[in-house]
């Protein structure tokens, strides 16, 4: 089953604390999290008449809105109300009312790409993931099971939480999102995160992400595992070895792999994250390169530096998890250029390409220090960050990143 959101966008209000004069940090964060529910067979067919109904309701509400040019979500209420409720009995009003909501921004995004002169029909959905709140589902963290309205009204459906996401359980939580995604049921439930009472503090952490090593910190940490380097690429190996076959079994299985890589590289990013943020105390600031603005800058630096890091492939997916993360701790992400951080000598600051990096050691040319590279450019990061005065550069600041993102590959 496809779920298509036409450019809906899930808001998730105060993702990024705020810092108040005094360095504390006190707003609480909503994150996504995702549930798997393990349904009973009968519960599982009820599951999936809810969302075809919610899907049909939906549909409706969009004909009436694109007929009437209505997008206010109050106005198509009047409009649609009754004659959905009536076209579907056995959905609660709050579900038909969600319905209306998701259907009237889907017309206010068409809309508003009409406006801008562009060719648009009228918005629809395969599966329009029915829209859960405080209503229409009560989440029991206890017991794992989630008490929710269906067109056989209310069910009680046990579920699981993913390792990775368990330590959110027990968070109050605002709307859920219910999605079908190869025949698994799941609820994208956003909890409401209470965020730490921590007081900034002048610790500063440098992390070098690396190849070998996927990550080193300033403060002599080794961080992730070795191994990961050499699974990618087993990975990307049989992905081109599929890609070149092209024929239909191939493409089916590279699908997969694909799917596996994605997961692969998510588990990763997590663990790795998680790992970075604990190197920090609480109220600690976290440098990172900026390592956006290496590709832009040349492509020459772009195959030096990039390459040599496994975290190229997914920079974006893993800042935003430290970034994420550091902010539950109380701590800050900032970045910094990254231009010399692997070529500076981090006890003379004598900078040289000629600096010898081999077999991982980084040696002075001028006072013949000796260290680990990664460390060696980790704590160039973070003397980077001190020079700077503790500011980051235009743009370097990693903690307003875009939203925890919801994957795909499930
Ligand atoms: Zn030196």
């Amino acid at each position: 089953m496809k779920d298509s959101h036409f450019g809906y966008v899930r808001r998730e209000s105060g993702r990024n604390s705020a810092e108040t004069p005094f360095g504390w940090y006190n707003t609480p964060t909503q994150r996504t999290i995702r549930i798997r529910l393990t349904p009973a067979p009968a519960q599982a067919e009820t599951l999936a008449e809810t969302l075809q109904h919610f899907t049909s309701a939906f549909t409706q509400a969009v004909k009436i809105g694109w007929e009437a040019r209505v997008s206010n979500a109050t106005t198509l209420h009047y409009l649609a109300y009754y004659p959905v409720k009536s076209a579907h009995p056995t959905l609660v009003s709050d579900l038909i009312n969600q319905a209306r909501v998701k259907a009237a921004e889907a017309l206010r995004s068409a809309f508003a790409l009409q406006k801008q002169g562009r060719k648009v029909s009228r918005p629809v959905s395969d599966a329009c993931p029915p829209r859960y709140n405080q209503h229409t589902y009560r989440v029991d963290w206890a017991s794992q099971t989630v008490r929710m309205s269906t067109t056989s009204g209310r069910q009680t459906i046990r579920f699981n939480v993913p390792s990775y996401h368990a330590h959110y359980a027990g968070y109050p939580v605002a709307t859920a999102d219910l999605i079908n995604r190869r025949s698994v049921w799941w609820l994208h439930v956003v909890v409401t995160v209470p965020a730490p009472e921590v007081e900034r503090t002048d610790e500063v952490v440098g992390v070098d992400l690396g190849i070998a090593q996927p990550a080193v910190t300033s403060n002599n940490r080794f961080l992730g595992k070795p191994a990961w380097k050499a699974i990618e690429g087993r990975l990307f190996y049989l992905k081109r070895q599929l890609q070149r076959k092209g024929s239909k079994s191939a493409k089916r299985h590279l699908r997969k792999v694909r799917g596996k890589q994605a997961r692969f590289r998510r588990d990763c990013d997590h663990v790795l994250s998680k790992q970075i943020v604990q190197a920090a105390s609480p109220g600690a600031t976290i440098v990172l390169e900026n390592l956006t603005d290496i590709r832009t800058r040349s492509k020459i630096k772009k195959k030096t530096r990039t390459s040599r890091r496994i975290h190229a492939w997914s920079f974006a997916q893993l800042k935003s998890f430290i970034a994420y993360k550091a902010e539950e701790r109380g701590c800050t992400v900032a970045g910094v250029d990254p231009r010399h951080t692997s070529q500076t000598c981090s006890c003379c600051g004598h900078v040289a390409r000629n600096n010898r990096r081999s077999r991982g050691r980084f040696v002075c040319r001028v006072c013949g220090f000796e260290l680990h590279a990664d460390l060696n450019a980790a704590r160039n990061i973070a003397a980077k960050y001190h020079a700077s005065g503790g500011r980051s550069p235009a743009g370097g600041s990693l903690s307003t990143d875009q939203s925890y993102p919801s994957d795909s590959s499930e």
